[in-house]
């Protein structure tokens, strides 16, 4: 067998099971990897999650979730809680700058108060010296990246091209945490991720993302944002939709075999209720025929 050129992954957050949306995104992720000779790799994003011990046990779990459908991925696991250094010596790169605003006043300086990516208007960039040392005294600073309003283009293999206006995102939060914008970028590049799918709730973060990738001397990778699972009301599925984990579907009585089984119907790749594995679904995964609306998951109440 010849090794794999570039690489597709799955992110998860370790904040809760996996439900049915997280785990057709992974079926999905998994599908464009290996359809397109791909390694898979998984990558855990858990640098928000303050409880460490709880947040290792949500990975296993979800790790365990995703060996039951037969998704397998390349070694090794990257956690990014263990790759704080990289993300810190990637800003030396960087044009950066200290920024104090509170969360309150970057909305109410925000001219487009209902977009939902408020872009920064720039307010700590245009301090002065004075100004600065005397908010320094008060709080700490986060630390954006200095964009200058550069475009960013990317082309998403459902949703073609978009472009937008870079703004000044944070790279660090005041707690020194890294932000997720920074963290995806330094750990895509690390691992020769040259393929991200995700939902698409994340599209807008893309050009964002593509572009500080070329701040750090990579090249951007290609995207597909695919659509997301929703209840009977329209709204993203979440755990309080009644039973949307696989333990919760198990705990019912339903097998791996047909939630995957369920995933596979949902993506036009299976019959429902046709036994199938994951390798079969690679042979009849085609990204032109995808569904482009987002999954309405009540079928599984059927299981
Ligand atoms: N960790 C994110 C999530 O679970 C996904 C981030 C990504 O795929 O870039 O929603």
């Amino acid at each position: 067998m010849t090794s794999p050129t570039g690489a597709g992954r799955f992110a998860p957050s370790p904040t809760s099971a996996l439900h049915l949306g997280n785990l057709r995104t992974a079926l999905l992720a998994w599908l464009f990897a290996r359809s397109t000779g791909r390694a898979f790799l998984l990558r855990i994003e858990d640098l928000d999650t303050q409880r460490v011990r709880a947040a290792a046990g949500v990975a296993a779990e979800q790790q365990a979730d995703l060996a039951a459908l037969g998704l397998r991925f390349d070694a090794p696991v990257v956690w990014q809680s263990e790759r704080l250094d990289a993300y810190h010596d990637a800003l030396v790169g960087l044009e950066t700058y200290p920024c104090y605003c509170t969360r309150k006043e970057i909305a109410e300086a925000s001219s487009a108060p209902h977009s939902a990516s408020r872009p920064y208007p720039g307010t700590c960039l245009r301090l002065t010296a004075a100004r600065r040392a005397e908010l320094a005294a008060t709080r700490p600073p986060a630390l954006r990246v200095r964009a200058e309003g550069a475009l960013s283009s990317i082309t998403d293999v459902l949703h073609g091209e978009s472009t937008a206006p870079v703004d000044d995102f944070v790279l660090l939060r005041n707690d020194g945490t890294p932000a997720y914008n920074l963290a995806v970028v330094v750990d895509e590049l690390f691992s020769g991720i040259d393929q991200v799918v995700r939902g698409d709730d994340l599209l807008e973060s893309s050009p964002r993302q593509a572009w500080l990738a070329h701040q750090l001397s990579g090249t951007a990778p290609s995207y597909a944002h695919v659509p997301l699972a929703v209840n009977a009301a329209g709204q993203r599925l979440a755990k309080r939709d009644g039973a949307v984990t696989l333990a919760d579907l198990q705990a019912r009585g339903a097998s791996p075999s047909q939630v995957l089984t369920l995933l596979a119907s949902s993506l036009g790749l299976a019959e429902p209720d046709e036994a199938v594995t994951p390798d079969q679904l690679l042979t009849r995964f085609d990204p032109d025929r995808l569904p482009r609306h987002p999954w309405v998951a009540t079928q599984a109440d059927a299981l």
